[in-house]
């Protein structure tokens, strides 16, 4: 093994997302020591740049961990020289022969094993794969291909998709990533259903009322929607990243930790779920709105918008596992941007106390006396239990405390960012967290007859004003199934 090598080339370099989270997580894994001892990056895009060019544009958003901060910068200088570029065509075969000639002179005669990472847009997915696998790929080693979403607008174009990249690569070479699997809090949901004695036997409809699922951003498109308005949020958040999150919450115990066992039970459950209908859903767009002398603008004020837009900027849902586990449980998803605040969660409410001796203590408002755990995948990641407490004193008197696990206060460690996981993951050939084509088929399955139904019938999203909680619709889906959303806003 340390004869071989690992070339990384990060496809479309000069983009935000190679800046942004790629390179910065290459260097993370670097400066942890491990990367294989022998590693190239390279980066490969149209936009003309010399190697040092390169380096000097990553070496703009490197960091270090906080508390990691020795030899920071001659780390940085180290990784900074075995990066390279190459421009070239997404569809030219020729230009990616001369990058495997580059590649093969780096990799010195090693066993090479490649590593692609394709950071581009969608609409040239294909022909970079194709390209790619064609004229670079490993001759005695490994090849495998990152894939950022979208995969696909829904079942139809995503098997097109999934087909086309399946004429050049087999399955086991296709990392889907989804970076909510690579959030630390999302990776520890299993170690909490499995690892403890006191949750697992609750994790059912005996237990548990509902469990909500929540995203939200406090800012809009600002400028960036032209990718966005082709697919809202539902596509953008629900059917992926809420989605995935839900698999696993919801998943029977896998026979072992490895990926195919994990996978299959994710399957599973997908596949009990029922596609959701239109009545079960609520769609928003969010609207100007002044507040503190500043206005907010309109999601269609956003230039890359068609002014008559009527892709949803916020959604909510209510999905159903139709299985022995989940029967009747109902699933709430909410997912919006420009909303008062930013983050995403995981809420699950129990049942109320059968026959509970305190009712009177607390008024009437049982909603609040029932259990409620509280994943906070992010920021300030967090999980709380709500538990009914006696308030100190002479008197009988009970109130809602949390028994609260806070990573910051826990854990003096910075957390590693979800791309570093997956990419690591990726080179050591971990599948887990990546998502197979039978599940990608299986979740755009759940999703595809309401995002036809929403464009068919012309939906109309119920406004919302900028930096608000969302439309008031999505107050009315949960109270239809006797849900109340929670907030961490209010009740922390
Ligand atoms: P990007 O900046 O728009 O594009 C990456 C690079 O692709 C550009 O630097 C450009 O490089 C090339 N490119 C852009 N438009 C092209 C076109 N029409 N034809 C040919 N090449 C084009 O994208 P990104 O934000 O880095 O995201 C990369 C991928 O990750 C996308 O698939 C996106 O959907 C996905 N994604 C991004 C984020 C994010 O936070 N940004 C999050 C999740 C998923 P050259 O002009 O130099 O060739």
């Amino acid at each position: 093994e340390n004869e071989s090598t690992v070339s990384i080339t990060v496809v479309g370099a000069s983009g935000d997302l190679a800046k942004k989270k790629i390179f910065p997580a290459l260097f993370a894994l670097y400066y942890e020591d491990c990367l294989p001892k022998h590693f190239t990056i390279y980066g490969y895009a149209r936009s003309k740049m010399t190697d040092a060019e390169l380096r000097n544009m990553v070496s703009k958003t490197l960091t270090c961990r906080i508390d990691k901060r020795e030899n920071c910068s001659e780390k940085m200088d180290q990784f900074l020289k075995r990066c390279f570029y190459h421009s070239g065509q997404y569809d030219s075969e020729e230009n990616f022969s001369q990058l495997d000639k580059k590649l093969k002179k780096q990799e010195g005669g090693r066993v090479s094993n490649r590593l692609f990472y394709l950071s581009i847009p969608p609409n040239i997915f294909t022909e970079a794969v194709k390209c790619s696998s064609l004229s670079a790929s490993s001759g005695n080693g490994w090849t495998r291909v990152i894939v950022e979403k979208p995969f696909g607008r829904d079942s139809e174009s995503s098997a097109v998709l999934t087909k086309a990249l399946k004429q050049y690569l087999a399955e086991d070479q296709i990392f889907r990533i989804d970076h909510y699997l690579g959030k630390e809090l999302v990776e520890n949901l299993s170690v909490l259903r499995f690892a403890n004695l006191i949750f697992e036997p609750l994790w059912s409809r005996r237990y548990i009322r509902n469990v909500q699922l929540i995203f939200s951003e406090d800012f809009g498109t600002e400028g960036r929607g032209g990718y966005f308005d082709n697919y809202g949020i539902i596509r953008d958040i629900m059917q992926n990243h809420l989605l995935q999150i839900l698999a696993l919450f919801a998943m029977e115990t896998p026979v072992s930790l490895d990926a195919e066992d994990i996978r299959n039970e994710k399957v599973k459950v997908l596949r009990s779920m029922r596609p959701l209908r239109l009545e079960d859903v609520v769609v928003g767009q969010y609207k100007s709105h002044s507040r503190g002398g500043v206005t907010y603008p309109s999601y269609t004020d956003d230039k890359t918008v068609p002014k008559d837009s009527l892709t949803p900027t916020f959604a909510a849902a209510a999905l159903f596992i139709d299985n022995a586990r989940w029967d009747g449980v109902p699933f709430l998803m909410k997912a919006g941007k420009a909303l008062h605040n930013r983050g995403a969660e995981i809420r699950v409410q129990f049942r109320h106390v059968p026959g509970n001796l305190y009712n009177r203590n607390f008024g009437t408002d049982l909603d609040r006396a029932t259990n409620e755990l509280v994943i906070r995948v992010q920021p300030d990641e967090a999980i709380f239990l709500k538990i009914n407490n006696k308030v100190p004193g002479l008197g009988m008197r009970l109130d809602r405390s949390n028994l609260n696990l806070h990573y910051a206060a826990r854990y003096s460690k910075e957390i590693p960012d979800a791309y570093e996981r997956l990419l690591l993951d990726a080179i050591e050939g971990e599948r887990r967290l990546f998502i197979r084509s039978d599940e990608l088929d299986a979740a755009w399955a759940l999703f595809t007859p309401v995002l036809a139904e929403l464009e068919e019938k012309k939906i109309i999203p119920e406004s919302y004003p900028y930096g608000s909680r969302g439309p008031v619709g999505a107050h009315y889906l949960a109270a239809r199934y006797n849900v109340r959303w929670g907030d961490l806003d209010i009740e922390q």
